[in-house]
């Protein structure tokens, strides 16, 4: 998703420290605020509906246009009989030789891919980014599938890398900070904006039989919906990704609420029809900022004590930035609205 990575502060603290740091200390920004300097005042042609800001989350604003008819929609939404609720928290997660013997018996992988997946998962639960369901998630999810020809002999190597139209799969390590704050339960409904290489949604297909997943790019969608098809014997569970072309801006009304959403792509605003699709009590993960910079926020939808719909958010990183993709719309344009950083 990414051409990013994630930049250091100016002092030089790593993310490593400042994740550590981060943990439990919550900003908490509740309606009626934005992030100074993050976020703009303007939210691409929709008024009146910008985050932080009396939000009305009953209906979309005038301003969005309802979504496409359905039925020209081109998506993969397949009858699943596949639950992974047997299988989670099955998987040796204590150790390195019961986690390989495990996953060569159910998934007939080879020894040099799950030994790599396995250091650099020790890595990131060493650094807090991996924790709970999102662990196992990311043991049992074959990074080499995702990434293209070129890397094939490196897929654990800890970056983001081309997949082609100018997308990119993200990070590991920030994949994995996602996830973890995405909290995912089986049975929990998730939205995810932005497929790309397919890999953030197998990785979530471990977690919940729920995914729901949304790519602009129409080739790149058609690349990652054959792949999930040739893989799905091997691992059943991306049975259960459902996948369309669109433009998820406006998320996936027909599904809708979801529990969860997480968004791939950098916008300086949250998408009114997503934060209108998450569940009281969902949380949202997004990079916000603007196009060089963003946080990545969790968002959480509450209802306060006087029965008000509130976002509050959280910068996961603590101030340390990263960098994705634009979130774009048909046309190719960014959704954002900050001008380009002049020099
Ligand atoms: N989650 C992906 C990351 C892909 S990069 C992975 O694991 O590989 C971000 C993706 O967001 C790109 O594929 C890009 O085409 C897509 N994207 C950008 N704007 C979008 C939009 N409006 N709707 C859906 N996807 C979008």
């Amino acid at each position: 998703m990414t051409e990013h990575k994630k930049q250091k502060t100016e002092n030089g603290i790593s993310v490593k420290t400042l994740t550590i740091f981060a943990a439990g200390l919550v900003i908490g920004l509740i309606a009626g605020s934005f992030i100074p300097g993050l976020l703009p005042g303007t939210s691409h042609g929709v008024s009146g509906l910008q985050p932080g800001r009396d939000l009305q989350t009953s209906g979309p604003d005038k301003a969005v246009p309802a979504e496409k008819n359905d039925s020209a929609e081109l998506s993969t939404v397949k009858e699943s009989n596949y639950s992974i609720a047997d299988i989670v928290g099955t998987l040796p997660t204590e150790n390195k030789d019961e986690y390989i013997s495990w996953m060569r018996e159910h998934t007939q992988e080879q020894v040099q891919h799950l030994q790599a997946r396995w250091d650099l998962a020790s890595k990131f639960i060493d650094s807090k980014e991996l924790r709970g369901l999102a662990i196992e998630a990311f043991l049992k999810t074959p990074r080499e599938h995702f990434v293209r020809e070129e890397n094939r002999n490196r897929p654990y190597a800890d970056t983001w890398m081309a997949i082609g139209w100018g997308a990119t799969i993200t990070d590991p390590d920030v994949v994995s900070m996602m996830t973890t704050t995405l909290a995912v339960k089986p049975g929990m409904k998730v939205l995810e904006i932005g497929t790309g290489s397919g890999y953030q949604s197998a990785m979530l297909s471990n977690m919940s039989d729920e995914v729901y997943t949304i790519e602009i790019i129409e080739p790149l969608f058609h690349e990652t919906d054959e792949l999930y098809n040739e893989l799905e014997n091997q691992y059943p569970a991306y049975s259960n990704i459902r996948r369309k072309k669109g433009d998820g801006f406006y998320g996936w009304e027909k599904y809708a609420p979801f529990d969860r959403i997480i968004v791939t792509c950098a916008i300086d605003h949250l998408p009114p029809p997503l934060l209108d699709q998450l569940s009281v009590d969902g949380i949202m993960v997004v990079p916000l900022g603007p196009p060089w910079r963003q946080l990545v926020m969790e968002v959480r939808k509450i209802k306060n004590e006087n029965g008000r719909i509130v976002m509050k958010r959280r910068d996961v990183y603590n101030g340390v930035g990263v960098k994705f993709i634009p979130f774009r719309d048909e046309s190719g344009e960014s959704y954002s609205t900050t001008p380009p950083k002049q020099h």
